[in-house]
């Protein structure tokens, strides 16, 4: 069995919302098993969102919960990082509606969570095994997951811009491979999109230190982090957007040309398509000969 696993104690940081601008103060703090990821905002009087594909509210060029009055935005790095380094239950407060930006990437936030120490718990965490193919597709984008006994991920972009007309790349998720391999990867823009993104009042706390941003003929920061820096940053986007699903998840997921609009629908439709997939409690157990456990564990989810 695999524990479910919280933080030792509380962390804090402050930093700014990339498309708000403001000052906003993160708190993670650890969670009772079962509880999950949940969003707080302080601000609100602690009301609470859980980061489950059933809160998902406002995409614009980040990915929002919703419930009720309280919004929480950007939620995807955090995610991301928290899945990928086999955080279970955490709550997270926030001061202001969005999750900072920190430097655009995942590492701020790996960081913490390495400062504040992970806590094994008692209860077992459970996997969603993908046991058929799924596949969404919107116009030329696409996304899918296939069984594996493992998670991994394939990305592959492409753009009108010459330099990144194409990058694919594939990587299988462990907690020492997202750190080195993804977590670094910034979040990246266009220049000519920068300005149309201000008109919208968003990108208000964008700048060279939280993005990387793509000019005519070169990119305006000094330099990339890895060759291929775009490609892994969305593959750290869609770990996180694929996070609200609520479980692990062991397939391999597939994906070209993806937003965080077509993430977090697909995270949707994996959990409806429930004859896809079983809530297996470690990644490897066998599945043919128990399927009366993985139906009772799925009917107690
Ligand atoms: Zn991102």
């Amino acid at each position: 069995m695999n524990a479910q696993r919280t933080l030792r104690r509380s962390i804090s940081c402050v930093g700014i919302g990339l498309h708000s601008g403001k000052r906003v103060t993160l708190s993670i703090r650890p969670a009772s098993a079962g509880a999950g990821i949940r969003f707080r905002r302080a601000d609100l009087g602690g009301l609470e969102v859980p980061a489950t594909v059933q809160h998902v509210g406002g995409i614009n060029y980040a990915t929002g919960l919703t419930r009720d009055a309280v919004h929480i935005d950007t939620v995807e790095h955090l995610l991301s990082a928290l899945v990928s380094l086999g955080i279970d239950n955490v709550l997270v407060e926030l001061n202001s509606p969005e999750v900072p930006i920190m430097d655009g990437s995942a590492a701020p936030f790996v960081y913490l969570i390495h400062e504040a120490g992970v806590k094994t718990q008692s209860a077992p965490r459970r996997y969603l095994k993908i046991l058929r193919p799924i596949t969404m597709t919107r116009g030329d984008k696409r996304i899918s997951l296939y069984p594996s006994d493992h998670f991994k991920v394939t990305y592959s972009i492409a753009y009108d811009h010459p330099l990144l007309r194409h990058q694919s790349r594939t990587i299988r998720l462990s907690e020492d491979a997202f750190v080195d391999e993804i977590a670094p990867a910034r979040t990246f823009t266009f220049l000519k999109e920068v300005e149309m993104l201000r008109q919208q009042g968003l990108a208000l706390g964008g700048s060279l230190e939280n993005a990387i941003v793509v000019g005519d003929t070169g990119i305006l920061n000094n330099a990339l982090r890895f060759d291929d820096e775009f490609v892994r940053h969305k593959i750290l986007d869609v770990i996180g957007d694929m996070a609200l699903v609520g479980h692990p998840v062991i397939g391999h997921l597939v994906a070209h040309r993806g937003g965080h609009a077509l993430h977090t629908a697909f995270a949707a439709q994996v959990l409806e398509e429930s004859d896809a997939w079983t809530l297996v409690e470690a990644p490897s157990q066998p599945q043919r000969g128990d399927v009366a456990a993985a139906v009772a564990i799925k009917e107690s989810v």
